[in-house]
């Protein structure tokens, strides 16, 4: 049986996050998505809130956990007994980056692999950091994000002008 590890900052999750994670469930007996406490230097939403976003996002199946974790993801495995990391690879930018992170991970454990997984082909250049430029300017996002995270990125600047 292999619980794969779902590592990321989902400051928000968007429907590229979903998609992924509906596909690692297809693939895999566990599916754990983790939230980074250390990854976003400046985020937009707590660890907290970004986990309860997911858990009104994602499907609703015993077989997903949401959690968060800090510190390196290949010691946050070995804690949770993870047989691999899953990542996304949306276009060959992400490549680079998530190889070199995989190779990484690698030479620090050796027995922890990382799957990459492709998101439907109209998510694929959806990012979390592209939708709050976005909705910050007034822009349309609801094809990339489900409705209750929109509703909740404005909340949070409408907040944050008013500070
Ligand atoms: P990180 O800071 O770890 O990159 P993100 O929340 O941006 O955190 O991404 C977490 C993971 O989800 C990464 O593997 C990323 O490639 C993947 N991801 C992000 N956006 C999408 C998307 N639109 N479709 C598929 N995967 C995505």
């Amino acid at each position: 049986m292999v619980r794969v590890l779902y590592p990321g900052s989902f400051d928000p999750p968007t429907s590229g996050h979903v998609d992924l994670v509906e596909r690692a469930l297809n693939l895999f007996e566990e599916v754990t998505v983790a939230v980074a406490a250390n990854a976003a230097k400046q985020p937009l939403f707590s660890v907290e809130e970004r986990c309860d976003l997911l858990a009104e996002v994602l499907p609703r199946d015993p077989r997903l956990k949401i959690t968060s974790f800090s510190g390196l993801v290949v010691d946050y495995c070995r804690t949770g007994d993870f047989g691999a990391i899953l990542r996304g690879l949306r276009t060959v930018s992400d490549f680079e980056y998530e190889y070199q992170m995989a190779l990484t991970n690698r030479h620090m454990d050796d027995r922890v692999e990382t799957v990459f997984v492709m998101p439907s082909a109209r998510y694929s250049y959806v990012s979390s950091s592209l939708i709050k430029d976005i909705v910050r300017h007034g822009g349309p996002v609801s094809d990339f994000l489900p409705e209750i995270v929109e509703q909740r990125i404005r909340a949070r600047m409408e907040e944050r002008a008013g500070d």
